[in-house]
């Protein structure tokens, strides 16, 4: 027999294992319509493969779970803060860190400190709890995103990118001094997991210069942006992920992270920066929301297990195999012609719901109603990323009508294996085939803050 292409596996072998339950469709139907038709709210027992998100599901390997036991539970300078302070000096390159319980927690601090009521925060499209800090700050987030990006169909290589001419028309209407920073996400999760590239950075940072705004970067997936550069920009094959993603964070002043996704951990987050004054500032308010500067609401041995995580996400076998997963199911779905967001994206694949239920109107909630259809269909649970996400618009109450009606499947790192992204993919195309029959929903609760992860609706008659 002769080999067309050799095959990969996962660069790990399981030791433990969780069983899963397995339940009937009539079951998948009494669960959903009990939890209102929103993935979130389904009890994780009667989910069967959980790609809801990719946030804090990560499995740890041997060598962090060892860390668990080094745990230093003392209330103050616990050694295992150090060693979080080595890794984070290491790999991403700034001085001063301060941890919180996970990303908001960093991002509530960051957005206080440096934004005054009435600012302006440009940023690479917006992510739900980032925004809502800014805007809590009394900032207006503005997206300066490309128009690529806003286009499921478009494969350009960098949708993350900025386009310098919206960054430029907001400096010329609002003034430099209105803009305390700009918010550059890497990767963009709302955007399909889509990277920025580094001749992009580079260019944001000669702008920003001139004009003495402040650069500041949500890394929470700046290893995968690293991966991406390397595979896709030129200039960067030869360099390893540790050099790609130390030279990323060079630009910016700080950086806030959830370590629930790249850095392979179940829990935990932080903020780092070169900047001293910030940093002694972010330190004093982590005591009034967070905890005491040197654990910020994490057990000493979260964060051993996030110092020995962040070593771990570095290893390009690692990235390349967690990347690689989600380019298998994303593949298998293309050839199908399944409508997915293009390319495919770090984390996840994002199926494109306006394109799958053309006959469901955006206001009955087509992205909602196809989550709810795979969970029913197969026990694959899914996320809403389409105009539930998206929110209201602050000054009219509207809903904000996102170009992108999108449905997630979300790759949980080093957590299954390639039958359950066979099974992922027979669902969605047995779903794919009698779409013609799916009806819409209607909204029957709305919460203010966050609405997509409470709220509930019922199925159209
Ligand atoms: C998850 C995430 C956050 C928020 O972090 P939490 O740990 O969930 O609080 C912020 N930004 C990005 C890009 C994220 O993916």
């Amino acid at each position: 027999m002769k080999l067309t292409r050799r095959s990969w596996a996962e660069p790990f072998k399981i030791k433990v294992v969780e069983p899963l339950k397995m339940t009937t469709k009539e079951y998948r139907l009494r669960a959903i319509k009990e939890a209102g038709y929103n993935t979130f709210l389904l009890r994780s027992e009667d989910v069967y493969i959980d790609l809801l998100t990719d946030s804090g599901t990560s499995a740890m390997s041997d060598y962090q779970w060892a860390g668990m036991m080094l745990g230093d539970e003392a209330y103050a300078g616990s050694k295992n803060y150090y060693h979080l302070e080595d890794a984070v000096r290491k790999y991403y390159g700034f001085k001063y860190l301060v941890p919180t319980h996970q990303g908001r927690g960093a991002e509530h601090i960051i957005s206080k400190i440096l934004i005054k009521p009435g600012d302006y925060i440009p940023g690479n499209m917006y992510f739900t709890t980032t925004r809502l800090h800014q805007e809590l700050a009394g900032g207006t987030f503005v997206d300066v995103i490309i128009d690529e990006a806003h286009d499921a169909e478009n494969e350009y290589p960098f949708k993350g990118n900025i386009d310098l001419n919206k960054l430029e028309t907001l400096v010329k209407k609002v003034g430099a001094k209105k803009i305390p920073y700009i918010s550059v996400a890497a990767t963009v999760n709302m955007a399909g997991g889509q990277p920025i590239s580094m001749e992009n950075i580079r260019q944001v940072k000669a702008f920003c210069d001139k004009h003495g705004i402040k650069m500041w970067c949500d890394a929470t997936r700046a290893v995968e942006n690293a991966y991406f550069i390397k595979v896709r920009e030129k200039g960067y094959q030869n360099k390893s992920i540790e050099e790609i993603l130390r030279e990323f964070c060079s630009y910016f002043e700080g950086i806030w992270v959830s370590a629930k996704k790249d850095c392979l951990v179940n829990i935990g987050g932080f903020l780092a920066t070169r900047n001293k004054k910030v940093f002694e500032e972010a330190r004093n308010l982590v005591v009034v929301y967070e905890g005491l500067h040197t654990y910020g609401g994490l057990a000493g041995r979260d964060m051993e297990a996030m110092a020995r995580g962040i070593e771990e996400m570095v290893q390009f076998d690692h990235i390349k195999a967690r990347i690689g997963q989600v380019e298998y199911l994303g593949n298998k779905l293309i050839k199908a012609r399944i409508p997915i967001v293009k390319p495919i994206g770090g984390h996840a694949i994002f199926i494109n719901a306006k394109k799958f239920l053309p006959h469901i109107p955006q206001i009955q909630f087509p992205a909602q109603t196809l989550a709810a259809e795979i969970y029913i269909d197969s026990g694959v649970r899914a996320m809403e990323r389409g105009i539930v996400s998206a929110g209201r618009n602050k000054e009219t109450g509207d809903h904000n009508y996102p170009k992108l009606e999108l449905v997630r499947l979300t790759i949980p790192r080093r957590v299954y294996t390639q039958a359950h992204m066979d099974v992922t993919f027979e669902s969605i195309v047995e779903v794919y085939n009698r779409r013609k029959e799916i009806k819409g929903l209607k909204m029957v609760y709305e919460p203010k803050y966050l609405r997509f992860f409470q709220a509930r609706f019922e199925p159209l008659k």
